[in-house]
C-alpha cells in the first residue's frame, strides 16, 4: 500500500478531503494534473452560499435550491449542505478570506436564484483563489500529505473494489495502491469550444470511474454560464461574475434595451433561464454603466483589473457575453457521503452527483458541496474499516494516448449539446462518434448524448427544440453503468434508495 488515501484532484474539494483525513491521522497522496492554480476552484469569482444573519436561513437557501434544481434536485442532501454551510463558513472567518465589514460580519453578494444576499466572497471578487491557495498552503504543510503531480490514467480495481490508480507522472506511469481512493477531479466543461474552465477539466473522473464500473447520473445536465465574455483568443474564456448582476449589472441588447425587463426576477433570474436569453440574441452587453463607477471598481477590484489588462473597463464599457460551457451538474452517483457505487471509491465535488444540483445548479453552492462533501468523506473514510483487500494483480500500464481529444469533439458538443439542443443534429453527432470511440473524451460524450438524447423534454440546463417543457413522465435520472448500459429511474430513487441498497449489498463498504 503506497498510502491508505489517493485524493484525484487539487481543487477545493480534494484539498478539502485531503487536509480533513491528515488532521484525523491518515496518511494520504494527493494527485493533480497541475497544481492547485489550474483548476475551476481557482477560478471561481463569485463566492460560497451560505445564509447569515437574522433575515436569512438555510430552510430559505434550501427552498431556493430545490426551486432552481426544478425538481431534480435532492431535499435531505439539499437540507443537509445548506444547514452545514453556514458554520463551516464562520468556522473560517479568522483566516480572514472573505470580506467583513466593521463588527467583523461577511459582508454578502447576491445572486441569481437567491432570494437573499448570501454569497460569502473575498474582498477582492477571486474567492476560489483565496480559499484554494489558503488550503493548498495547509495541506503542502501537513507531514501526512505526499503531493504528486500526475494525470490518473486508469483505476486499479481488485475483486469488485477499487484498490488505487495507475498515475502518469514526468518520470513515466506508476501503480499507486490505495485502501480509498477519492475523485475530485472537477467536471467536463472543458471540452466544450467556448468554455470557462480550464482544459484540465475534461471529464476524466467520469470516464474513469464508470469504466471500473461505477453508476453515473444526470450527464444532460449541462450548465452553461450567461455572461461569458465573447472575446477572441481567451481559454478559459473570462467569466463575468454573476455577482455582477447582482450588484445591479444589466444585460442589454445592440440598440441598449434590457433583455431581461419583463421578467419577474429580471437580471436575478435563474441561471438556465437567463442563458436561454442571452443565447437566443445575437448581440447582448452586459452593462455597469448606469453605477457608480468607483464602487464598481473597489467592490470587484481584481475582475477590474484583469479586464485593464485586456483594454476594458468594467465600469464604463458595454461587455459583450454569450454563453459558455460552465459546469456539469451529473457525476459519480454518490450517497451523503460522497461513497459511490463501488466499494473503495469516494467521488467528491464536482465530479460527483451528489443530488444537491438537479437540473440546474443554484449559484455559488458547488464551492460549498466541496468543502461540504470533502469534510464528510474524509470523516466516513476515516471511520471505515481498514480493507483486508490483497493487491491488485497488475496488468500492463494503461495506454496514455487514448486520453486525446479528438479535434473536431468540441465543434460537434457546441452544435449538438449546446444551450438549445436539436435532434437532428443530436442523430447527426451520434453518427459522427461512432467513428471516434477509442478515445475517451469522444465515449464521454456519447454518454452524454444518449442521455440528452433519451430525454424528450426540457427541464432546467437540457432544452430541446422539439420539447420545449418539462414532462412528468422524464421527472427523474438517467443512470449509466458499464454493464447495465443507459436506464431511467423516477425521482428520487437513485439518491433515496438506489445507492444505499447498493452498499448492503457490496459487503464490507461501510
Ligand atoms: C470561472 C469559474 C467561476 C466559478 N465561480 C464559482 C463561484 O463563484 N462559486 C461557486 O460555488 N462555484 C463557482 N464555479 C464552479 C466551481 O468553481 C467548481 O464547481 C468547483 O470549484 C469544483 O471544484 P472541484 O474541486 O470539484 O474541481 P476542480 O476545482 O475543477 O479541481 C479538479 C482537480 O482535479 C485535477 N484532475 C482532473 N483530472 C485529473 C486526472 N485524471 N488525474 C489527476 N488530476 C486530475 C485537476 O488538475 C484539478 O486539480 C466557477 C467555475 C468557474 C470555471
Amino acid at each position: 500500500m503506497d498510502s491508505e488515501v489517493l485524493v484525484v484532484g487539487a481543487g477545493l474539494a480534494g484539498l478539502s478531503a485531503a487536509f480533513a483525513l491528515a488532521r484525523q491521522g491518515v496518511a494520504v497522496r494527493l494527485v493533480a494534473k497541475v497544481d492547485h492554480t489550474t483548476s475551476n476552484s481557482y477560478l471561481a469569482q463569485g463566492g460560497v452560499a451560505a445564509a447569515y444573519g437574522r433575515f436569512d436561513h438555510p430552510r430559505l437557501h434550501a427552498e431556493d435550491t430545490m426551486r432552481v434544481g426544478r425538481e431534480l434536485s435532492y431535499r435531505p442532501v439539499v437540507e443537509m449542505v445548506t444547514a452545514e454551510g453556514p458554520a463551516l463558513l464562520q468556522s473560517l472567518l479568522p483566516h480572514r478570506l472573505f470580506a467583513v465589514d466593521e463588527a467583523g460580519n461577511p459582508h454578502l453578494d447576491r445572486e441569481a436564484g437567491h432570494s437573499h444576499p448570501r454569497i460569502w466572497h473575498a474582498p477582492d471578487g477571486f474567492t476560489g483563489r483565496a480559499l484554494t491557495q489558503w488550503l493548498w498552503e495547509a495541506v503542502t504543510r501537513e507531514p501526512l500529505v505526499t503531493v504528486e503531480r500526475g494525470r490518473v490514467l486508469q483505476l486499479l480495481v481488485n475483486q469488485g473494489q477499487v484498490v488505487g490508480a495507475w498515475v502518469m507522472t514526468p518520470q513515466g506511469i506508476f501503480p499507486r495502491r490505495a485502501a480509498h481512493t477519492v475523485l475530485a477531479t472537477g467536471g467536463m466543461a472543458g471540452l466544450w469550444p467556448f468554455t470557462s474552465n480550464p482544459e484540465t477539466t475534461a471529464g476524466d473522473g467520469l470516464w474513469l470511474a464508470f469504466e471500473a464500473g461505477a453508476v453515473l447520473t444526470d450527464l444532460e445536465f449541462i450548465q452553461f454560464h450567461p455572461t461569458v465574455l465573447a472575446w477572441k483568443g481567451r481559454r478559459p474564456a473570462q467569466l463575468l461574475t454573476e455577482a455582477l448582476r447582482g450588484f445591479g449589472a444589466q444585460l442589454v441588447d445592440d440598440q441598449g434595451r434590457r433583455i431581461l425587463a419583463d421578467h419577474p426576477e429580471q437580471e436575478l433570474a435563474p441561471r438556465d433561464e437567463v442563458a436561454r436569453a442571452v443565447g437566443q440574441r445575437d448581440a447582448v452587453f452586459l452593462s455597469l454603466r448606469h453605477l457608480d463607477p468607483e464602487a464598481v471598481r473597489h467592490h470587484f477590484s481584481a475582475l477590474a483589473a484583469t479586464l485593464r489588462a485586456m483594454g476594458l473597463d468594467l465600469a464604463r464599457d458595454l461587455l459583450p457575453v454569450r454563453p459558455g460551457a460552465h459546469f456539469t451538474m451529473g457525476g459519480v452517483l454518490t450517497d451523503e457521503q460522497g461513497r459511490t457505487s463501488l466499494p473503495g471509491l469516494w467521488a467528491v465535488g464536482e465530479v460527483a452527483a451528489t443530488g444537491l444540483h438537479g437540473a440546474n445548479r443554484l449559484a455559488s453552492n458547488s464551492l460549498l458541496e466541496g468543502l461540504v462533501f470533502g469534510r464528510r468523506s474524509a470523516e466516513a473514510i476515516a471511520r471505515a474499516p481498514r480493507s483486508a483487500t490483497p493487491p491488485a494483480p497488475l496488468g500492463p500500464a494503461p495506454d496514455p494516448s487514448r486520453w486525446e481529444v479528438p479535434p473536431e469533439l468540441s465543434g460537434w458538443l457546441d452544435r449538438a449539446l449546446s444551450v438549445f439542443r436539436d435532434p437532428e443534429v443530436m442523430d447527426a453527432c451520434s453518427r459522427w462518434l461512432a467513428g471516434s470511440e477509442e478515445k475517451v473524451a469522444g465515449q464521454l460524450a456519447r454518454l452524454v448524448l444518449e442521455a440528452a438524447q433519451a430525454r424528450r423534454e426540457s427541464r432546467g440546463a437540457h432544452f430541446r427544440a422539439d420539447a420545449p417543457r418539462p414532462s412528468e413522465r422524464y421527472r427523474g435520472h438517467f443512470l449509466h453503468q458499464r454493464e447495465r448500459g443507459l436506464w431511467f429511474v423516477p425521482h428520487p430513487e437513485p439518491y433515496a434508495s438506489w445507492i444505499p441498497r447498493l452498499h448492503q449489498l457490496a459487503l464490507g463498504w461501510s
